[in-house]
């Protein structure tokens, strides 16, 4: 068995990766890496580090079903591009990318209309369609890469794909500058939300029952909301989706509120539709982001926002079974990623 650890190809062309093998388990396997030149309009990535989120926790632990056992996690994933395939004049061995996961068609009415989010043959990187990030090497299509800014910090650069989640959020609500908005959950993307808001110049109210979770949103720049005396807020991104999060301020709200959505849970959320209606609230959900802005731009805004600030200390590739196995504790930091660097 290949143990390689120096993140390229080992002797034999083997690589590891990270895979669900039974619900609840996840293994490092030895696999053969991509073999030969990459293919036309592709590049061949050597990963860096994989930032892990709820979606991966979703799959390992059977409340999402994987496309197919094995399966190859990972969908936030940065790296450095060692070989490029016919037809690749973009990109130069070297480059430091990071890794859109969504691999929209370009062709269909959506991908037309510039919403490439409701692509319908949409490929999905370690969540839908095809094997994820959570490996050595990977092969991916260049025009699905975005050039890191120069010499920040890989903590920072493995945010990426997550930051474009929630900045996309914020770009959908059409913020007019000076609202009074509220961010629902801190976890990652409630506090990613809380830095692209920040640096607009906003300085938002946070809810969140975790206080560990909270502090580090108030050391991002936000404020507690308090349901008693914070102002009725007039923008809210809901970055929890539970019922506990927007129905215990819906009635709270300011007349014509905008709720973006931007968490995922299967509960109903329970706002009534007399306080939708009474309040004319637009309420909307955000999925993922367009291609390429809107990945382009949070790349872009990494140069200034400090998201390795929610970050945990990186993890080993053989420590992801543990993080993502049935019996998983809690570890420092807000969000967890793998550091691939060896
Ligand atoms: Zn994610
Ligand atoms: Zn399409």
């Amino acid at each position: 068995m290949d143990t390689s650890s120096n993140g390229s190809n080992g002797s034999n062309g083997s690589i590891r990766s990270a895979e669900i093998t039974a619900v609840g388990r996840v293994e490092v396997l030895t696999r053969p890496g991509p073999q030969g030149r990459p293919a036309a309009g592709h590049v061949r990535v050597r990963m860096l580090a994989v930032g892990i989120c709820g979606t991966d926790l979703s799959l390992a632990s059977g409340s999402r079903t994987p496309p197919e056992l094995p399966w190859r996690l990972g969908h936030e994933g940065v790296g450095e591009i060692t070989e490029v395939g016919p037809g690749v004049e973009e990109w130069m061995i070297g480059d430091r990318v990071a890794l859109e996961p969504n691999i929209t068609c370009g062709q269909c009415e959506y991908c037309r209309r510039g919403v490439t989010s409701a692509c319908a043959s949409r490929l999905s990187a370690g969540v839908l369609t095809q094997p994820g990030f959570l490996a050595e090497v990977v092969d991916h299509p260049s025009g699905f890469c975005h050039r890191l800014p120069a010499g920040i910090p890989v903590e920072r650069a493995v945010c990426a794909e997550p930051l474009t989640v929630a900045a996309a959020a914020i770009r959908r609500t059409g913020l007019q500058g000076g609202e009074d908005v509220l961010v629902i959950g801190a976890g990652a993307q409630g506090l990613l939300a809380t830095l692209v808001l920040v640096d607009r110049g906003y300085r938002p109210w946070v809810r969140e029952p975790d206080e560990a979770r909270l502090r580090v949103a108030i050391e991002l720049g936000a404020q507690a909301f308090d349901l008693g005396t914070s102002p009725a807020p007039q923008v809210v991104i809901d970055a929890a989706g539970v019922p506990e999060g927007l129905a215990a301020v819906v009635d709270r709200l300011a007349p014509f509120a905008k709720v973006t959505i931007v968490g995922e849970d299967q509960d109903h959320l329970g706002a009534s539709s007399f306080d939708i209606v009474q309040r004319q609230l637009s309420i909307r959900g955000s999925f993922i982001y367009e291609h390429p802005e809107d990945m382009a731009t949070a790349v872009a805004m990494l140069e200034k926002l400090p998201t390795e600030a929610i970050v945990g200390p990186g993890l080993a590739l053989d420590e992801v079974s543990e993080l993502l196995g049935a019996h998983s504790g809690r570890r420092p930091g807000v969000k967890q990623w793998v550091d691939l660097r060896g």
